[in-house]
């Protein structure tokens, strides 16, 4: 197996590319064949002749790619099978809690499906991880996204015409995406404060110069992979009231709570939201999966009647394409590299391993996770 097809992405708001020209020289200096879909990297102005120049073969349509590659390779899932041949390395991100019905579709029509969601948070996988490297970009972009919306600049100024207090900043989940977010607003110069579930993310607050928003919310914790655990209602409510003072101080609140698996906790209800000031802005950044704010919407940003605009936060990385798709492609270039085996001169898909054993939804006509059955 060394043939990687590279797919152009079908979804109109997608601005991404799976693979850069960088990464298919490194690739085809392994000794993998390469063939890209005609345009594939026209939103980040990558040509089919720099992709020609790093060694890939130009294909017209994505059933030449299929009939060629027997390792595909985008950033979403398609809406068909259609084409996908048996036994094909289906490699993307894949949303598989909410899928299942195309899970199934996959083991049918014998792919075997990689959900790069899936893999596992280990040292060695971190290279791969398109979660960390694509919330990362997300959270650095939702702090000028909301920056630019606000009627207020961020930094403390003091000028001959009178003081400018500094913006306050409330981050709620400080994963990945929020503590790059913490980090672009402290730059920006705001006063920023941040909660999250999980004890050990205190330390990491403090250090980014930011204040930890305490509210005792009693057992918690996480999981072994690093994620949230889900909170009951009663530890969701008394996280709303002991932040909602925050909230209402706040000019901007900027949300990434997520729990992996499960739909995100709803942080912000609209008493809270209306208690805000006017002109203030939210960022749902789980907008996707749930959202945390009441009334946020995936599609549309929100203007309330009292002058608090609602903006989704949904993958924001594709409002910097250059660098999400660099960012995506060193994940999966990582991956392909990984499986690389120099001796035969093949990818080898190495059931054992604790990467494969995660992210492998399907194989040999079976949906292999129990989960998603
Ligand atoms: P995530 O996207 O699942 O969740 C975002 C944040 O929301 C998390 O910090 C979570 O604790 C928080 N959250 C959940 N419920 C909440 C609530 N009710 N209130 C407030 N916050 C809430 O998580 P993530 O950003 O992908 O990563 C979480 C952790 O995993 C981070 O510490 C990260 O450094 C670590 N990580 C490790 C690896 C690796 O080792 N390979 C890779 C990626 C991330």
């Amino acid at each position: 197996m060394n043939k990687v097809f590279l797919c152009k992405e079908t979804a109109p708001e997608e601005t991404r590319v799976a693979l850069v020209p960088m990464h298919i020289k490194k690739l085809t200096e392994l000794g993998f064949e390469v063939a890209v879909q005609s345009g594939a990297g026209e939103n980040i102005a990558c040509s089919d002749e720099d992709y020609a120049e790093a060694g890939a073969k130009i294909v017209e349509t994505v059933f030449d790619g299929y009939d060629f590659g027997d390792i595909v390779v985008r950033i979403n899932k398609p809406d068909n099978v259609n084409g996908i041949r048996q036994g094909v390395l289906h490699i993307s991100s894949f949303d598989v809690f909410n899928e299942k019905e195309a899970v199934k579709e996959y083991a049918e029509a014998g792919i075997r499906l990689v959900s790069l969601e899936m893999m596992p948070r280990s040292t060695i996988a971190q290279k791969m991880d398109i979660q960390s490297s694509q919330a990362s970009l997300a959270g650095y972009y939702a702090v000028l996204l909301a920056a630019s919306r606000l009627p207020k600049l961020f930094p403390m100024m003091m000028t001959p015409a009178g003081t400018i207090s500094p913006a306050r900043v409330f981050i709620i989940g400080v994963g990945v995406a929020g503590l790059q977010a913490i980090a672009t607003a402290k730059r920006l110069g705001a006063r920023v404060e941040a909660f999250d579930t999980r004890p050990v993310v205190e330390e990491e607050v403090k250090s980014l110069g930011a204040k930890f928003v305490k509210i005792d919310l009693g057992e918690m914790g996480q999981t072994e992979q690093g994620y949230a655990k889900e909170l009951t209602p009663e530890q969701v409510e008394k996280q709303r009231q002991g932040q909602a003072k925050v909230c209402a101080q706040s000019d901007i609140v900027i949300t990434t709570a997520k729990v992996f698996g499960r739909k995100a906790p709803m942080l912000l209800t609209k008493d809270m939201i209306a208690d805000m000031k006017p002109g203030s802005i939210i960022v749902d950044m789980a907008v996707a999966t749930g959202g945390n704010v009441e009334g946020s919407d995936p599609g549309e940003d929100v203007i309330l009647d009292s002058g608090v605009m609602i903006i989704s936060g949904d993958r924001l990385e594709r409002h910097v394409p250059k660098d999400a798709s660099n960012m995506f492609s060193g994940n999966i270039f990582a991956f392909l590299e990984h499986f690389w085996d120099t001796e035969n001169k093949t990818f080898k898909l190495d059931t054992t391993d604790d990467i494969i054993s995660s992210c492998l939804i399907t194989a040999d006509g079976q949906i292999l996770d129990e989960r998603f059955k």
